[in-house]
């Protein structure tokens, strides 16, 4: 008898477990669905989207952009009665309003443009560009825009350089254990599923996508921030068509918000940093490095020793070594195919140094106004826009230029705002701050051999290259199309929207 008591629980239990397995990650159920859009003043662009419940098909409302500036301002009920709403989000008072801030982790600029051009994300104005951080990897880029305390390290898994050893990873996430940004968020993925999403991508996406909306929707809280994490990994595995078809139940989810609150939140989307969206291979750098003498290693027990924390697989490394050896190891880093350049302190300057020659940045006192300095060659390729700025009175008699003129001149290079991003990355963001950061080109990465072999990796993310540094932000209400900095993009509530 006890017997088969026991069997019928472990088989109930059992059950269970398949039961939750094959609901989990399912995709998030739709209240509408797209049936019709329509151009209706015939000027090329659609300017009416047509949404039915998928039950009844009956058409239950209708979104309308009636000033033809591409974002929706109307949305009109048509059960029982017609009833339309103004959605137009402008010159209404933003701090009366509840405020959602969400990014999706990794989504390139390039994506969410041009899925807003084929008329999605309507509720938004047109996304525009973010400049990320270098290095652009989510914990870093978050604590930037969160305006958080600094990171132990540039990803889970990082040197601790007190205790000489490899510290943090998996259990790190899972536990939150000081990592200060995850404090300010109310949704970020459970650490656990991190993992899953490189093994079960479409589901891990999904189940995260439907755990935020059902999260947000039991939350009270006035301004709430959420981070999708799963997108990236996606975005990591998938090819850029792929990916852009999965983001699209982001546009289905970000409508049922916007529809609960009737248009009346205020609504900013936003991600960290962009991707690379080419295949990659992983840089035998453990082998380059012997073959100079030198050994990776989980701590720095020698002369010899090199300490670079392999997880996630991306294009940058954060090097650990004697500080005796950093000249000698960013020499030889130059060299090694995949590497675009490496940067490192030396009394008070960063020096950078690639196969295209070394320079260095400097900063006044005042730290505002910082100076590239030409050593030998043009590591960065910044010569055309230093001439421009030099004809345009832009550069001082010290040859200092002001960080934010920096940026705006090199928002669109190869290598975004790169004097202020290198600069600020090898003396900011962790505490953990490595002897050199190595960039890599874009088809490269470093990372975890496990999790190498384990994954087809088609995107990755963490170098200084433009496609990893240029994420995209967008909000429900009217926007400058100026490119943002990361750390602008919540600065302030509403602070996207055009004043
Ligand atoms: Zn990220």
């Amino acid at each position: 008898m006890i017997k088969t008591l026991l069997v019928i629980v472990i088989l109930s239990l059992v059950a269970g477990v398949v039961y939750a397995f094959g609901f989990w990650g399912r995709p998030v159920p739709l209240r509408f669905t797209l049936t019709e859009n329509a151009d209706t003043d015939q000027d090329g662009f659609i300017d009416t989207w047509h949404f039915a419940s998928p039950h009844d098909g009956k058409a239950d409302f209708v979104e309308i952009d009636s000033n033809h500036d591409g974002r929706v301002d109307r949305l009109q009920f048509r059960n029982p009665d017609i009833q339309t709403l103004d959605v137009s989000n402008s010159g209404s008072d933003v701090s009366a309003r509840k405020k959602l801030a969400v990014c999706l982790d990794g989504a390139p600029y390039e994506v969410m443009a041009q899925l807003w051009d084929q008329g999605l994300f309507r509720e938004f104005s047109r996304p525009v560009k973010v400049i990320s951080v270098f290095p652009s990897v989510s914990d870093v880029a978050l604590s930037e825009i969160l305006h958080a305390e600094r990171v132990p390290g540039y990803e889970n898994l990082y040197f601790d350089v007190q205790r000489n050893q490899i510290a943090g990873g998996a259990i790190s996430t899972v536990s939150k254990a000081r990592i200060p940004y995850l404090e300010i968020l109310d949704y970020d993925e459970p650490g656990i599923f991190k993992g899953l999403a490189y093994i079960l991508p479409i589901r891990t996406y999904r189940a995260d996508l439907g755990r935020f909306l059902k999260r947000y929707a039991a939350s009270p809280r006035g301004y709430y921030k959420a981070h999708l994490c799963a997108t990236d990994s996606l975005c990591h595995l998938m090819t850029p068509n792929e990916f852009a078809k999965y983001l699209r139940e982001v546009d289905t989810l970000l409508r049922d918000i916007f529809l609960q609150h009737q248009g009346k939140l205020d609504l900013v989307v936003f991600s960290d940093h962009g991707n690379s969206q080419v295949p990659s291979r992983r840089l035998d750098v453990e082998h380059f490095l012997a073959e100079a003498g030198f050994q990776v290693e989980s701590s720095l027990r020698s002369q010899r020793s090199v300490a670079i924390p392999g997880f996630g697989l991306v294009g940058v490394m954060a090097v650990y070594c004697a500080t005796d050896n950093i000249p000698r190891l960013a020499r030889l880093f130059s060299r090694c195919e995949g590497v675009d350049f490496c940067a490192f302190l030396e009394q008070g300057a960063v020096r950078i140094s690639s196969d295209r020659g070394t320079a260095r940045i400097l900063a006044d006192a005042s730290g505002h106004r910082l100076k590239y300095e030409r050593v030998d060659g043009d590591p960065l390729e910044l010569a055309l826009i230093c001439d421009q700025l030099l004809r345009e009175a832009q550069v001082d008699s010290q040859g200092f230029v002001q960080a934010d003129v920096w940026f705006k001149s090199t928002v669109e290079h190869q290598f975004p705002d790169a004097i202020n991003a290198i600069f600020r990355g090898v003396n900011n963001h962790v505490t953990n701050r490595a002897s050199l950061l190595v960039s890599l080109k874009d088809g490269y990465h470093y990372g975890s051999r496990f999790f190498n072999q384990l994954v087809t990796l088609r995107s990755t993310h963490g170098s200084l290259r433009k496609t990893s540094m240029t994420g995209f932000a967008m909000c429900n209400g009217p926007m400058s199309q100026k490119i943002v900095p990361a750390r602008d993009v919540l600065s302030r509530p509403g602070s996207l929207v055009e004043q």
